[in-house]
């Protein structure tokens, strides 16, 4: 199992990299994780666009998965014609979210405008929607299980031939992590809070992101054997980001970055 880090800006696309957005591969099989704003581009960096076997949801932030409109275009409109179609897992509602960012008619509800000419979302991908949970996605076992995060969220999973690797997706403190990540090899995990002090720490809200420092617990109570954080978001300075989730997990740390790869096997 290889993977490779795509895109792992927080919240939105920053200078030197998409929202977020993970290869795994296995097998030859090519699962995309997330698919936010600015991905589709870096993703042709690393991968041919239709050797993408299936994508995987986090959840319906933009900033997961918003470009699995424009791969939508790129697979339905290729001039030696449609692409088939290959499945996108994720949340309930994904189909028709992403359907209405798509269609140019507003009343579409599974994203093909009602009655008129033009493509709906499904023209391109099956959805299947993600329940907490195993799935086998080829020939990985995916499991999914709820974060503590606005909306439906989900973090993964993810073993092949006896190797782990999980992603916390965009999550607050939550024990659910630490069980999902138990013993992995490799723990994805986001770290968007970055307080000035205990003061601005404790003011932060409940139930949306951790801080670099709660990441680095979360990895330590779940023993995982390298901690990769992700979720950098642009206005934080990622060095006191590494330095304050040191002081949590002493394990080997390292930030994402676009192009970073991990080969598990
Ligand atoms: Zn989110």
């Amino acid at each position: 199992m290889r993977l490779t880090i795509i895109g792992c800006s927080g919240s939105f696309p920053g200078p030197d990299s998409p929202a977020s957005c993970y290869l795994v591969e296995a097998e030859g099989f090519r699962l995309l994780i997330d698919l936010g704003s600015g991905a589709l581009s870096s993703v042709q960096r690393y991968a041919d666009l239709y050797e993408i076997d299936a994508v995987c949801l986090s959840h319906l932030h933009a900033d997961h998965c918003l470009d699995v409109c424009d791969y939508s275009v790129a697979r339905t409109f290729h001039p030696d014609g449609p692409k088939p179609r290959i499945p996108v897992y994720g949340p309930s509602q994904a189909a028709v979210r992403l359907g209405r960012a798509l269609a140019a008619d507003p009343a579409a509800q599974d994203g093909r405008p009602g009655g008129g000419p033009g493509h709906g979302i499904t023209d391109a991908f099956s959805f299947a929607t993600i329940t907490p949970g195993v799935m086998e996605i080829g020939p990985l076992r995916v499991t999914a299980a709820l974060m503590n995060h606005p909306v439906e969220t989900f973090g993964f999973r993810l073993e092949h031939a006896g190797r782990s690797l999980a992603y916390s997706a965009d999550t607050g403190q939550t024990g659910a992590l630490v069980e999902l990540a138990r013993d992995a090899e490799v723990l994805l995990c986001e770290a968007s809070f970055a307080p000035a002090d205990d003061a601005a720490a404790a003011a932060l809200p409940e139930g949306l992101h951790l801080t670099a420092r709660q990441a680095g617990q979360h990895a330590a109570r779940a023993g995982v054997g390298q901690l990769v954080l992700t979720h950098l978001v642009p206005w934080n300075d990622k060095n006191r980001t590494l330095e304050e989730a040191g002081q949590a997990f002493g394990g080997p740390l390292a930030l994402a970055s676009p192009g970073l790869g991990f080969v598990l096997d």
